[in-house]
């Protein structure tokens, strides 16, 4: 029987893992991946999805992905796994057998229990979420136009909780769409209202304080309210309580909270750290375990929640997985320092590299070159530069 891989989870370290074992063609080797979906996510360009674009752009196809490779995807919904059995059971109610398992599942909203926030508010964490959202929005402007002035601001009243780089984005592009929306619907457009909320003192808190108050700058610009110090305390419908103030809202987005899967918690034998990710070893792989590697977001890496070190780790698995094949030394992973770059309405964007800041036209470009080397890792060519072109094209 050949050597099993099984991969849980097709995103950005589940796919990168299976193209790169592909690749590297170790022979009596069979390499699967589960997930739900038939298609990749590419959740940097979900805030584009959300507020008016085609979904082109961010789901691309499995199928476009792994053609004629000899990666086999199974599309279920990993429900237990059994280390000690080597088996992992999906809601199909079928058993997948493995030698190596790859755990790359990603991480899931977290609303830490606040009253109100995960029965009314919209997430942002898949393109489910962001057509919800999308959806959502476009109803409460249509609803805007047949509504009393006090109703009708409600309506076209959007708040984005957590001034992360998600909610920036969000924030930064909804200050556009809102408007042009408004103008199509025969709405007055000075009715719309963005507000950007966050609990701590500044916008975008792992980045350096002149990057964050560039940002913050570029927000006011657009229109967009920014409220620091204002943790988000209730939810109800049609309204939210901050700790200073009560805003009415028909639209409230939560991006303030992430955490690991919880399957990755919830598997026997894996240890975990306070934010529900897989503690590892020097070759990532969950603690007291040869042959079960955890990467990108459930992994407790110094990096972890981007999508580059998900990439990064992929990438790395495979080269482990290889090595232990010819008997060779194993790599020990050394963290890689990810780029920001975040698209803060229309094509301007802040870049940040070791201190390096770059913002407008430039930032956007810069920005954009990665998407672009992005798609290029996973997509042959002419696919790559499709889906990169979808960017321009839904743009205008
Ligand atoms: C809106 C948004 C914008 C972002 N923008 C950026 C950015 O600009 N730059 C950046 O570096 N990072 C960005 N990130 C973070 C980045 O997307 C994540 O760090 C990255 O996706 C993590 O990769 P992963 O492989 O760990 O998980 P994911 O890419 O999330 O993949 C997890 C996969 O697991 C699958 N799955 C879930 N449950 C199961 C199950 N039970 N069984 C089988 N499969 C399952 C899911 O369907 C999914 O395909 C953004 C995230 C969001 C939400």
């Amino acid at each position: 029987m050949p050597e099993s891989i099984l991969i849980v989870g097709g995103g950005f370290g589940g796919v990168q893992a299976a193209l790169s074992l592909a690749r590297k063609k170790i022979p009596d080797t069979q390499i699967r991946f589960i997930d739900p979906k038939t298609y990749f996510e590419y959740h940097a360009a979900l805030y584009r999805f959300a507020t008016g674009s085609s979904p082109m752009e961010a789901c691309i196809p499995y199928k476009d992905i792994f053609e004629n490779n000899g990666v086999e995807i199974l599309q279920d919904t990993a429900c237990t796994i059994d280390l000690s059995k080597k088996i992992v059971t999906g809601a199909s109610g079928s058993h997948y057998r493995f030698d190596t398992l790859i755990l790359a599942l990603g991480s899931v909203g977290a609303t830490f229990g606040i009253e109100g926030v995960s029965k009314y508010s919209y997430g942002m964490t898949s393109a489910t979420e962001a057509l919800r959202l999308k959806m959502h929005i476009l109803e409460s402007f249509q609803t805007a136009t047949i509504a009393d002035v006090e109703n009708r601001k409600t309506l076209m009243h959007i708040v984005v909780v957590g001034g992360g780089p998600t909610g920036v984005e969000l924030a930064g592009e909804l200050a556009f769409y809102a408007r042009t929306l408004a103008l199509e619907h025969g709405l007055d457009p000075t009715l719309v209202c963005i507000d950007l909320v966050e609990s701590a003192d500044k916008i975008l808190g792992n980045l350096p304080e002149r990057a964050s108050r560039i940002a913050e700058e570029r927000l006011r610009t657009l229109g967009v309210s920014v409220l620091l110090n204002q943790p988000l305390t209730r939810e109800e419908i049609g309204k939210i309580q901050l700790k200073d103030k009560e805003i009415l809202t028909a639209t409230v987005v939560w991006t303030a909270g992430v955490c690991a899967h919880p399957l990755i918690q919830k598997t026997v034998g894996i240890t975990v750290d306070r934010k529900g990710r897989a503690t590892i070893d020097a070759c990532l792989q969950a603690n007291g375990y040869e042959n079960i590697f955890v990467i990108g977001d459930g992994a407790a890496t110094p990096y972890s929640g981007m999508a580059q070190t998900a990439l990064y780790d992929g990438d790395f698995v495979a080269n482990v997985i290889e090595c232990k094949t010819k008997n060779h030394a194993l790599p020990i992973y050394l963290p890689s320092v990810p780029l920001t770059a975040i698209p803060i309405g229309g094509e301007w964007a802040l870049y940040v590299k070791q201190g390096r800041i770059v913002t407008g036209y430039r930032g956007w470009m810069l920005r954009r070159f990665a998407d672009l080397q992005l798609f290029m890792k996973l997509l042959p060519f002419s696919k790559a530069l499709r889906a990169f072109r979808c960017g321009y094209k839904l743009e205008g």
